[in-house]
């Protein structure tokens, strides 16, 4: 059986590896389809492609967009889309557009509450500054000892209700799926069970994705649990979806799941890969 990890971040977005690093790392760990998916961002493609072709590892050029839907950010996944399509390249820039801005309310906030220094710190923790996001926030809320892992800031700060949480409006569904449709891609849901919808919401939202394109849906990932791996492959099933199977990861000391290291999907799903193995 083919080990297939269709989700992963490098330093492009908020991962800690290069792409070159992580394509190392998913050969040394027997996967054999890998995709690079970016928060918002496409610029590590091009090294990723690369290190994989010399390490014979078959690549698939994806990204991760932010999405506001029904009032909650969702992440949709693009996979094997054509990277230098204008359409998607022009409005991943202009979902990247706002993170600065945020970064500095989110650092208010915090300083605020007697946290100081945290917008400089995170920036400088982010190689690509477009793309400030909360995991270098909680990156730097550790290295300076006010939280002891990421997993900690992510209880404490940053999320709604709590201090560093911004409300960003981030692109909508239509956006997401428009653009990785125009770039050729396949549009997966990410995580579907992370997000803060019940039963009811998370039927309209996988509905206005199918409405609009959308073909997959993530069933096996680092961010489910073994429960959750069979909620969404029934859902997968009866919907009649593809289903996905990727590790989220974003870094050696920081992710539960390693790449290449999830269970397989569960028997009797379509693989979102199903077509590409030719
Ligand atoms: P942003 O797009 O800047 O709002 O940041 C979202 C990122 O924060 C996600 O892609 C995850 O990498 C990270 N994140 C969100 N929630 C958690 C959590 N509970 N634990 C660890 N990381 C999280
Ligand atoms: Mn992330
Ligand atoms: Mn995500
Ligand atoms: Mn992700």
């Amino acid at each position: 059986m083919l080990n297939v990890d269709l989700h992963s971040h490098s330093h492009v977005s908020d991962g800690v590896l290069s792409p070159a690093d992580l394509a190392a790392r998913a050969k040394a760990n027997g996967v054999d389809i890998w995709a690079l998916t970016d928060h918002d961002e496409i610029g590590g493609i091009a090294e990723a492609r690369k290190a994989a072709a010399e390490l014979d590892l078959r690549f698939i050029p994806g990204v991760e967009i932010s999405i506001t839907w029904a009032g909650k950010t969702v992440h949709i996944v693009g996979l094997n889309i054509d990277d230098s399509n204008t359409t998607l390249c022009e409005g991943l820039a202009s979902v990247r557009g706002g993170r600065v801005r945020r970064g500095r309310e989110m650092a208010d906030q915090l300083e605020a509450r007697g946290i100081a220094g945290v917008f400089e710190g995170a920036l400088k923790l982010a190689d690509n500054p477009e793309m400030l996001g909360r995991t270098h926030f909680a990156r730097y809320l550790v290295q300076t000892g006010v939280c002891a892992t990421v997993a900690e800031v992510f209880q404490n700060y940053l999320v709604e209700g709590k201090p560093g949480f911004v409300a960003h409006r981030w692109a909508t569904l239509e956006q997401a799926v428009s653009w990785i449709r125009a770039a050729g891609g396949r549009a997966v849901i990410a995580h579907p069970g992370r997000y803060p919808l019940d039963a009811m919401q998370l039927g309209a939202l996988i509905d206005h994705f199918r409405e609009l394109g959308g073909e997959g849906i993530e069933v096996t990932t680092g961010s489910h649990t073994p429960d959750q791996y069979d909620q969404f492959a029934r859902i997968a099933r009866s919907s009649g979806m593809l289903a996905s199977r990727g590790s989220d990861f974003h870094g050696p000391k920081e992710s539960r799941v390693d790449l290449g290291s999830l269970p397989p999907l569960p028997a009797g799903l379509t693989p979102v890969w199903h077509d590409w193995l030719s």
